[in-house]
């Protein structure tokens, strides 16, 4: 009896899971040469010519042009990885494929796909907990283990040159945020500006705010101010205006300037008995208005930016008003220090000219860090910006975790080795798998190795020496190879960067081995909020040789 319609397509049993098993081991491969301190960059190119430049995992998956569904379920590993820690997403993936590539040789041997994922759930349970044995506790205050964790997330990235530096912003920028239950992800905010060089960043304690007063008399500074944000303009309605410019006479017109000067002086009066020292008005402010709001010493920023109107709403405490009406005391937010700072100073024409912005710092609702970016051309500063985002992800999981892991391979082969002391505890064919966990594990120091041009099967047998001795927190020197002990390099990464990656890595396998039956469906993403293109399963034989030869051309 045929169910489905000419059109589809369908592949069964061990056809499909091979032809899944393919195309993500595919992804892995594409990110594999990215990993590590040594790692290359991939340049990608879509069809207009757009280039982007990077290291990350996440970001080069997310700039392929990926569509198989399997290879789409790798992808989401990084996705998964990016989400809950920041950093790590290249191993992830790595870690991901090389467990299906294990499974397809377990497959051969007719172990059922059933044993295999119930055996890497077992063998993923014994790696967290191997990791967890592993991990060393973390004190939030402790600024140069912070900062050794951003620094080696930064490492083999378009940042590395200004690794220090760029570490310092984090940490100063992790401090600014650290709240009693966590790291405010609101709390550090990371801008870029073009111009100068990566060395030129800088923190910024405060929140950048780019307004001038907009008044030559209003002040620049101010201490203790409270702030009313105002979702309207101060102006005299133009229509108004128009429909009374037929007045006959002088008196008429008199009496009609008089009565709008008036209610200027209302609305002013309105907004200085709130006892307000700083306005932020949505709209604009008429000229009369300004000089009023000036004498009575309140700094004004007319026409702002709905965002920035409502990160300093948020920050300052206080609500968007609009109606000076009925606002009340309450609506007003509070800055402790309000400054006018030079971001930047360039020459213009052989003119020195200066960028001014206003620093809102001191706030009611803890601290905030502004990371200054600079760099000369876009794509340095995307990089970099990406550096610094991952690195903020490891500091904040670090600090609300308390506990760390030694980096280059350390902790890959603690696991490993659990994992072949737990297998021979474990019963029959899912033994195999256990095992096969623990070859797959290994294939993130072997990689590190690889990349950094050294010997891998040579780096290893002298690492799982090492590891065999004792020696828990040995790992591999990505510069020469040796094997050296990570803590005193100051190689570390949070505990949760490897927990998430065994748990994605081991959802995404299973979700794969899973799968006996790939059929091309209707549309599947009706009534999906994702906003992923095409239906799973919609471009499934066709889609992975596209996949093929756009990874081709990337490369
Ligand atoms: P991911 O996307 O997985 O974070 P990376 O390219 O950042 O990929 O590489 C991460 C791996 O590199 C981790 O295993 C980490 O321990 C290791 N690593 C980072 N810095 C060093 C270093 N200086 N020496 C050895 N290994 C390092
Ligand atoms: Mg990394």
């Amino acid at each position: 009896m045929v169910v489905l319609s000419d059109e589809s397509q369908r592949t069964s049993g061990e056809d499909a899971l091979s032809m899944n098993l393919t195309a993500a081991q595919a992804v892995g491969e594409a990110v594999r040469t990215t990993l590590g301190p040594r790692g290359m960059d991939k340049m990608l190119v879509d069809g207009s010519g757009n280039v982007v430049v990077t290291n990350d995992g996440v970001t080069l998956l997310e700039e392929m042009d990926i569509d198989h569904p399997a290879a789409d379920t790798l992808v989401d590993v990084a996705t998964t990885q990016e989400a809950e820690v920041g950093d790590g997403t290249t191993s992830a993936v790595v870690l991901a494929s090389e467990l299906l590539g294990e499974a397809e040789d377990l497959l051969e041997q007719d172990v059922h796909p059933s044993t295999i994922v119930e055996g890497y759930r077992t063998a993923a349970e014994v790696a967290v907990d191997a990791l967890e044995e592993a991990a060393i506790d973390v004190d939030p205050d402790d600024e140069e283990t912070l900062a050794q964790i951003a620094s080696t997330a930064m490492t083999g990235k378009g940042a590395e040159a200004s690794r220090e530096l760029l570490s310092d912003l984090v940490v100063q920028g992790i401090r600014a945020a650290t709240r009693e239950d966590g790291v405010d992800e609101d709390g550090i905010i990371i801008r870029q500006f073009y111009g100068g060089s990566v060395d030129d960043s800088r923190f910024v304690p405060g929140i950048l705010f780019d307004y001038n007063p907009s008044h030559q008399n209003m002040p620049r500074s101010a201490t203790d101010a409270d702030v009313l944000v105002y979702e309207s303009s101060i102006e005299v309605a133009e229509t108004e205006m128009d429909a009374e410019a037929t007045v006959g006479n002088f008196e008429e017109l008199g009496g009609y300037v008089e009565r709008e000067k008036e209610q200027l002086e209302i609305a002013v009066e309105k907004v200085v008995d709130s006892g307000a020292d700083v306005l932020v008005t949505s709209g604009g402010v008429d000229d009369y208005a300004q000089q009023l709001l000036a004498e009575a010493d309140v700094m004004l920023f007319d026409r702002t930016d709905e965002e920035e109107r409502e990160r300093i709403a948020n920050a300052t405490g206080g609500n968007r008003v609009t109606d000076l009406n009925t606002m009340t005391a309450d609506d007003l937010g509070f800055v402790g220090t309000l400054e006018q700072e030079t971001i930047r100073e360039h020459t213009f024409r052989r003119q020195a000219a200066k960028e001014k912005t206003m620093v809102f710092d001191d706030l009611p609702t803890g601290e905030y860090g502004t990371i200054l970016l600079r760099g000369g051309t876009e794509h340095v500063i995307d990089e970099v910006e990406r550096a610094i985002e991952d690195a903020v992800g490891v500091a904040t999981a670090a600090v609300e975790d308390g506990a760390i892991l030694p980096g280059g391979g350390a902790p890959e082969v603690e696991v490993s080795l659990a994992l072949r002391e737990a297998a021979s505890g474990v019963e029959g064919r899912q033994q195999l798998a256990v095992e096969a966990f623990a070859e797959a594990i290994e294939e993130g120091p072997t990689v590190l190795a690889e990349n950094a041009g050294h010997d891998a099967i040579d780096a290893m047998v002298e690492l799982t020496a090492s590891h065999d001795e004792g020696n828990t927190t040995t790992g591999i020197d990505a510069e020469t190879g040796e094997i050296v002990d990570m803590l005193e390099s100051g190689v570390v990464e949070p505990l949760r960067v490897k927990t998430t990656a065994v748990n994605a890595a081991l959802d995404a396998s299973s979700t794969i081995l899973r799968i006996d039956d790939v059929i091309s469906a209707g549309d599947l993403s009706v009534g999906d909020d994702e906003e992923d293109e095409g239906p799973p399963g919609g471009g499934a034989p066709g889609g992975m040789g596209g996949m093929g030869g756009g990874m081709g051309g990337m490369m």
